[in-house]
């Protein structure tokens, strides 16, 4: 144990790293310590030079930049799409480039979410993101539904986690979609996505994840496991920059389903310039799309999913795990007297790809780790995420957070500052 706490230690951990190469590709600010990839991923000089051959075939083509070049931009979404596919264990036809995630949630309930008969509610819980439970609440107005009365929350028993069985137990015959997270914003708990749809296909229930906290941290099975539809962005783990374009996953069971929000960039590739006013829809997840893409925040995606693809999502989730074990180990060790809990799931299992802490101070604990060059994330009330990213973290700097956190604690650095977030976090 003595061993596993010394510096050294941390030092084999990264020289075993198989991994450890990536790290290089990354803009990493000199002399800080980026512990926040799973809110906004880092630029990698792929993405970057991606970015820029984008730039550049606008400033060769102009208007024929939509066919020509490397990456003609009428057929990127679907290019992206085709890249995303086994961060999800998807078909490529399956998954389309496209939006935000909030609107892909949008998109996703006009089009397959159908109140009928008895059938008309919507299943969530009571700890997804904000932005989900605001959007299905306004298809439940648009369609002249009460929310108070049919979006249904699961609760969490212990305010950090949610037990699978309340889940399917809710999942009664007046429900006709599930829209959960496949891993939770906060403590990081990665549902039984698989068990979950299993449950949600018996009782003729469709089913949806936001893979927002997932995608590019842990592997997923989606055609397997049978998963109706999914929604991600791509600026945490996948580092696509801010506000890039987000990502949508159809089952092709759904193939040929009108969108309930359409536009001329939903139809058949073949059919598009035919300026028809009946549209023909793409017959596969393409046809989720409304209007011209945004291709310049679609851009750095490209090189980004190339790393992905050389990395793969197994080995990045590997060394992920092994990232935060160590750092519970050190936690444990090193914090013990400090009054932190550890809220996210401990095992292997269930642990996404963020270490969540708790502590009475949290808000001003994270200004003093700003103040030592430590970037964390604040979540209201008390929480601290720490996400060591696998593609560019490395097992020193888990070490070296922790000894920070220890020494912010004993000279009680962080009475310094106020007990209070700022506008962002
Ligand atoms: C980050 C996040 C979002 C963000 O939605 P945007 O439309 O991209 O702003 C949504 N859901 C979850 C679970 C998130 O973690």
């Amino acid at each position: 144990m003595a061993e596993k706490l010394s510096r050294e230690y941390a030092q084999q951990l990264d020289q075993q790293d198989e991994l450890k190469r990536y790290r290089d590709e990354f803009y990493i600010q000199p002399g800080t310590i980026y512990f926040d990839g799973n809110s906004l991923g880092l630029l990698s000089k792929r993405a970057e030079e991606s970015l820029l051959s984008m730039l550049d075939s606008w400033k060769k083509f102009g208007i024929d930049g939509w066919l020509k070049g490397d990456n003609p931009w009428f057929y990127f979404s679907e290019k992206l799409g085709e890249k995303s596919a086994s961060l999800i264990g998807a078909d490529p036809k399956e998954v389309i480039v496209t939006g935000s995630t909030t609107v892909n949630l949008h998109q996703i309930l006009s089009t397959f979410y159908k109140p009928e008969g008895k059938r008309t509610k919507i299943l969530a819980d009571e700890l997804n993101f904000p932005t989900d439970i605001y959007a299905i609440k306004s298809q439940l107005r648009i369609h002249g539904l009460d929310p108070e009365e049919h979006l249904i929350q699961v609760k969490s028993r212990d305010g950090q986690t949610l037990d699978e069985n309340d889940i399917i137990d809710a999942m009664t015959d007046d429900v006709a979609m599930v829209v959960l997270a496949g891993v939770l914003y906060r403590s990081g708990q990665i549902l039984d996505m698989e068990g979950l749809t299993k449950a949600a296909r018996e009782r003729g229930i469709l089913i949806a994840f936001d893979l927002c906290h997932s995608i590019g941290s842990i592997p997923h099975s989606l055609s397997d496991w049978d998963v109706d539809f999914a929604f991600w962005c791509t600026y945490k783990h996948l580092n696509g920059g801010p506000g890039a374009v987000a990502g949508m996953y159809v089952n092709k069971r759904h193939f040929g389903t009108s969108p309930g929000l359409a536009g001329w960039f939903s139809s058949d590739k073949n059919k598009q310039f035919d300026m028809e006013h009946e549209l023909t829809a793409a017959p596969d997840a393409g046809a989720m799309q409304m209007g011209t893409p945004h291709l310049l925040s679609a851009a750095p995606l490209l090189g980004s999913l190339e790393i992905f693809e050389e990395a793969g999502i197994e080995r990045v989730r590997e060394k992920s795990l092994k990232m935060t074990d160590y750092m519970m180990t050190l936690i444990d060790d090193e914090l013990s007297e400090f009054d932190f809990t550890v809220a996210n799931p401990r095992d292997d299992e269930k642990r996404g790809g963020h270490i969540f802490l708790e502590h009475p101070e949290a808000a001003r604990i994270c200004k003093a780790l700003k103040e030592n060059n430590v970037i964390p994330d604040f979540r209201t009330p008390n929480g601290i995420r720490l996400a060591p990213v696998a593609l560019y973290n490395t097992f020193e700097e888990v070490w070296q957070v922790v000894r920070i956190l220890k020494k912010i604690m004993t000279d009680e650095e962080y009475k310094k500052f106020e007990n209070k977030r700022d506008v962002v976090a």
